[in-house]
């Protein structure tokens, strides 16, 4: 962060951002008026746009190309989508009216001008080969690179965890979550310390977990869960915890001992920002204990029929739920050019920014933990498209974002994009007072919720990226 070449290459990156911006006016204006979200930055909107169509066409449920047009609208802009073998087999045709338009600067790597072979190409192979990835595959890296190992540690998830807390499961639910973090902080004691950082509407804690020395020099905040049907990342998030304990002292990455990274970087994670919404999702109706948040419900159900934006009955309906117990979109009720959010929307299962920003408790306790001080990077997890959305206009912390980007392109498989839309937690902090580099990470190939089918691919290219962007933090 402090390189001469940032604002070379911060300019360099403008420049694609601002065609981006033109082709994404463009798009918007030949999408219906239904998709307020159209083209958007994908954790938030681009994902609108997809679920606008997918229940507004009265398919709700089995559109996956509804979807699949977010991956291509991002491989649309990007300048390695030719080469990604990720986002080409997951995204197919599309031919959706937004294509490109999410694609704001493409990939950093590119955009940089920091070598003509986009990582990508070696990412994908180390991504798709195996779990265990074998030494070298990524070596451009420096990730998996056999002379990084270090003599008496076995590398970062050589081998899988015996007798695992957190058990794989399709919905993985609040509760199994808040049983799993007791149960890991029993079996592993002071490297975990667990607390609760809010509660929801319908009174469920809001958990950070925070992996190695709390009082470290660096901090990583990573969170998931915070858009209700994406609900197979916070199994994600808590597996790559649940790791970090298990390899603690005997694991190492990138030629770095677990022990040493964590004792320099304290790794937060916030597994379920959502989980009145993910309750919800998982489970209906009966989930939510409060009378007057199941009538809410019901009123944007109500809401939703009547204005065309679903044809599903009920029960499909809130399986597709992305917003919090009372129909507010999390990740556009962040203070990030919200005023340019639709203003007409009512409470839905997606897409309505809130009556204010951060007026609703589950953006509250994010936003604090986010201000509450100095964080070196952060991770959004959202579910899908295989891609890494890395930029916003006005990002103060542009060429941090764009490396970890770069690194987690090369270790994930995934392709880097640009965003457009507002309101998301992500564009929030890298324009902020104190800004934070950081990524959102969109995983999974289908509509979700994801099926359980998803997970091993996902696990494969997740896994290491806590460490990843904890080694990151520490060398910054
Ligand atoms: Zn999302």
């Amino acid at each position: 962060m402090k390189k001469n070449h940032r604002y070379l290459l911060a300019g360099m990156l403008a420049v694609g951002l601002m065609a981006a911006d033109s082709s994404l006016a463009l798009a918007m204006a030949e999408v219906p008026a239904l998709d307020i979200s159209a083209g958007g930055e994908a954790g938030t909107r681009g994902e609108n746009t997809a679920s606008a169509a997918e229940a507004g066409s009265g398919t709700a449920g089995d559109s996956p190309q509804a979807e699949a047009g977010d991956a291509s609208a991002a491989a649309g802009g990007g300048s390695a989508a030719g080469v990604s073998p990720v986002v080409g087999s997951g995204s197919s045709a599309g031919g959706s009216p937004e294509a490109g338009s999410g694609s704001g600067g493409g990939s950093p790597v590119v955009g940089s001008g920091s070598g003509g072979g986009s990582p990508v190409v070696g990412a994908g192979s180390a991504a798709g080969s195996s779990s265990a990835a074998g030494p070298g595959v990524a070596a451009g890296s420096g990730i998996m690179d056999p002379t990084n190992v270090v003599p008496g540690r076995i590398d970062y998830f050589a081998e899988p965890v015996k007798n695992p807390t957190v058990a794989v499961a399709e919905k993985y639910s609040y509760e199994s979550m808040a049983s799993d973090l007791e149960k890991l902080k029993s079996r592993y004691g002071s490297r975990l310390q667990v607390n609760v950082i809010g509660t929801s509407w319908d009174g469920r804690n809001i958990y950070e977990a925070v992996l190695g020395n709390p009082d470290a020099g660096k901090h990583v905040l990573i969170h998931a869960g915070i858009h209700a049907r994406e609900y197979m990342t916070p199994l994600l998030v808590m597996k790559q915890l649940e790791y970090g304990l298990e390899f603690y002292d005997r694991g190492s990455y990138g030629g770095q001992p677990l022990s040493s990274l964590l004792q320099q970087v304290a790794v937060h994670f916030v597994p379920m920002v959502n989980p009145d919404g993910i309750a919800l999702s998982q489970f209906g109706l009966d989930a939510i204990r409060s009378e007057q948040l199941r009538q809410e419900i019901q009123q944007c159900y109500a809401s939703d029929v009547s204005l065309g934006r679903t044809a599903a009955p009920l029960d499909r309906y809130l399986s597709y739920w992305k917003a919090n117990g009372r129909g507010v979109d999390l990740n556009q009720n962040f203070p990030a050019d919200w005023d340019m959010l639709s203003a007409d929307m009512a409470p839905s299962y997606a897409g309505y920014r809130g009556a204010e920003p951060l007026s609703e408790p589950e953006s509250q306790a994010l936003a604090n933990l986010a201000n509450s001080r100095r964080w070196a990077a952060t991770v959004s997890y959202h579910s899908m498209g295989n891609v890494i959305y890395w930029d916003y206009q006005g990002n103060r912390v542009q060429q941090a974002s764009g490396e970890m980007t770069a690194l987690i392109e090369a270790s994930t498989g995934y392709r880097a994009a640009g965003s457009s839309g507002h309101g998301g937690f992500k564009d929030w902090t890298q324009i902020k007072d104190d800004p934070i580099p950081g990524v959102t990470i969109e995983t999974g190939s289908v509509a979700c919720p994801l099926p359980l089918s998803e997970y091993e691919d996902i696990w494969n290219r997740n896994k290491m990226v806590w460490a990843l962007v904890a080694k990151y933090a520490m060398e910054h």
